[in-house]
């Protein structure tokens, strides 16, 4: 992995510690910003899903650094600048294949493509929601409520996790189904809590509400859908494990005490 690139949030500390990582890795390694092999992320959970979205497709693999707190998706700290130049030209490492969803989207006699890697969500704050949710083409439910939210392993403690959805131990490829405030009394009724799925599983949608998208960071708007497919994929995002953080250990720092 001798080319590579930083993605940095657009903060002052990120910035700078972008130029300080540069300027230690430079006469090692290649600058590329096109067709990195690494890729560095600095700044949040957030940054690394930018850096994810931008080089996917390039076949890079993945590690942050990150400004704030330790992040989900970042195993340095701020303080740990040369710790992370060092790991790197140690070149010892494993790779944490994290698993990403297709999403496809059927729109006007079209079909859009979307990778997530967290989660892909259809919500809507102020208007109910009415869509048929089917699993391997058998009817589940009509869902009535603010929407709903597929997510991976690695989303599992992010959006799916505030909405009261189970934390999945990363590297199992599974997805999560989970309602976005469904009304349930006796004229409505949807499962009410969330359905964890293979990747033998595809889930559609339909419905004449569904038009605002967001994958991960990322939202999308259309007139009319037809369907919506979201599937796990056979694509999986690489992360560079230059020393281990155990999945205990960082649910614990997250989400009970640091
Ligand atoms: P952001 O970077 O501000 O992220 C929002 C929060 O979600 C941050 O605290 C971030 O650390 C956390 N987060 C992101 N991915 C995570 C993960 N895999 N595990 C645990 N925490 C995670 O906002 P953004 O740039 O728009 O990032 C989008 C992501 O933020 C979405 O994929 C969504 O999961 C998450 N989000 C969560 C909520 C919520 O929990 N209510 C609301 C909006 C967005």
């Amino acid at each position: 992995m001798d080319r590579y690139t930083i993605v940095a949030r657009k903060d002052e500390l990120s910035l700078s510690l972008k130029e300080a990582l540069k300027e230690k890795l430079d006469s090692h390694l290649i600058w590329d910003t096109l067709h990195p092999q690494l890729v560095i992320s600095i700044g949040g959970d957030g940054t690394m899903l930018e850096s994810v979205h931008t080089y996917l497709r390039e076949g890079a693999s993945f590690v942050g650094l990150h400004t704030g707190t330790l992040g989900f998706f970042t195993d340095y700290k701020r303080e740990e600048v040369d710790q992370l130049v060092s790991d790197i030209l140690k070149k010892e490492y494993r790779f944490e294949n994290r698993n990403l969803l297709d999403v496809n989207v059927y729109y006007n006699q079209e079909k859009r493509h979307y990778y997530a890697l967290n989660e892909v969500r259809f919500d809507h704050g102020f208007m109910a929601q009415v869509m048929d949710v089917y699993i391997n083409g058998e009817l589940l439910e009509t869902f009535r409520g603010n929407g709903v939210c597929v997510s991976t392993p690695s989303g599992s403690t992010a959006y799916n996790k505030s909405l009261g959805g189970a934390i999945i131990y990363p590297g199992q490829p599974l997805m999560q189904l989970t309602e976005v405030a469904g009304i349930g009394h006796n004229a409505y009724r949807s499962l009410g809590s969330s359905l964890i799925l293979t990747d033998k599983q595809v889930i559609c949608l339909k419905g004449k509400d569904l038009k605002n998208i967001s994958v991960d960071h990322l939202s999308y708007s259309f007139d009319h859908v037809d369907k919506i497919e979201i599937s796990l994929s056979s694509k999986v995002v690489p992360f560079i494990e230059y020393r281990q953080l155990s999945f205990i250990q960082r649910i614990r720092r997250a989400f009970i005490y640091e």
